[in-house]
């Protein structure tokens, strides 16, 4: 049986339930908390947060996955309490969302110390909190392509998974050759990695599906929600309609199990105004319904967030994740 570490401790794949893959409890650049401008209370920080939680609950949703890795203002005791509070469980992630969002402190970082950094945040824990990491993000910096940091960071992520049976997530499925032949190199079977933002409009063209399917890696349908039709859309929105025939292509071709699907939502954006009128709901309150029109039936719905996520978290390697560092 294959667990997994939620920040409160570690729950068996089997019991994750309805998972959104790809979210953030407070997403922002490295040194947003020193801007004045943009300094958030406690207290704020609590009342964007917890009724989107309790609301994601009330609709069946059982595990939040913190994509926010190191430098991007993650903060596990904050969401160990939000955790506590809501009966959500959070996976927190270790590694980073891509080369340019690591601090200085990081960018000579050798590939044998970043993989010691990720192994002790999946097997001893993140800081002082007490409370270990059970996922991986790695990242294409900007520019769609990889850089040599990205790479030293992709190649500790395919260490760190083997020895700990982590599963792998991505920011970009951009310049997807060069992130597979690392990962290949190092002997990680690409079952292991969901190759994030496939679906977002400014990457549409430059991401090799097939590639990425054929070597038995994951497409991460991510960034659901992020809709031109919003009032003010993000730079990598895209309209809703052909994102989801994107996603019903998949559905319709037999290629269910190739696909996770999230919002890529954040519920209190650190040093930025954020997205307004997206939340993780969106899953449950467009999405899900739109599917539901399509005739999408609700086996294929529990596949997309229940099966495939249990699936994406179980090994076939021993499970070591929770066997040191105790
Ligand atoms: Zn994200």
């Amino acid at each position: 049986m294959t667990r997994v570490n939620t920040v409160l401790g570690p729950i068996a794949a089997q019991q994750l339930g309805f998972t959104s893959i790809h979210e953030h409890i407070g997403y922002g650049m490295p040194g947003s908390e020193l801007d004045t401008r943009w300094w958030k209370t406690p207290e704020q920080r609590y009342e964007e947060t917890i009724p989107k939680l309790r609301a994601f609950a009330e609709h069946g949703g059982q595990t939040f996955v913190d994509a926010t890795g190191i430098c991007n203002g993650r903060d596990i005791d904050y969401y160990q309490s939000i955790a506590e509070k809501t009966g959500v469980n959070i996976i927190a992630a270790t590694g980073f969302v891509g080369g340019d969002t690591a601090l200085k402190h990081f960018a000579e970082a050798s590939v044998e110390y970043l993989t010691d950094q990720f192994v002790h945040e999946l097997t001893v824990g993140i800081g002082t909190s007490g409370g270990k990491a059970g996922i991986i993000k790695v990242g294409v910096s900007r520019g769609f392509k990889l850089t040599a940091l990205d790479l030293r960071i992709y190649r500790a992520a395919a260490r760190a998974s083997l020895a700990t049976g982590a599963p792998i997530i991505t920011h970009l499925a951009v310049d997807a050759a060069t992130a597979i032949e690392a990962l290949q190199d190092e002997g990680l079977p690409l079952t292991r990695v969901l190759f994030g933002h496939a679906d977002d409009g400014v990457s549409q063209g430059k991401v090799d599906e097939e590639g990425i399917v054929s070597a038995g890696g994951r497409i991460g349908f991510d960034t659901f929600g992020y809709d031109l039709e919003l009032p003010d859309p993000p730079f990598w929105g895209r309209h809703r309609d052909e994102r989801f025939q994107h996603l019903m292509r998949y559905l319709r071709s037999g290629q269910a199990d190739k696909v996770l699907v999230a919002a890529d939502a954040n519920c209190s954006p650190l040093g930025w105004p954020g997205v307004k009128g997206h939340t993780i709901n969106y899953l449950f309150e467009q999405l899900i319904p739109d599917l539901r029109q399509d005739g999408v039936d609700d086996a294929t719905i529990d596949q997309l967030f229940i099966g495939n996520v249990a699936d994406f978290f179980t090994t076939s390697t021993p499970d070591t994740l929770n066997s040191e560092g105790k």
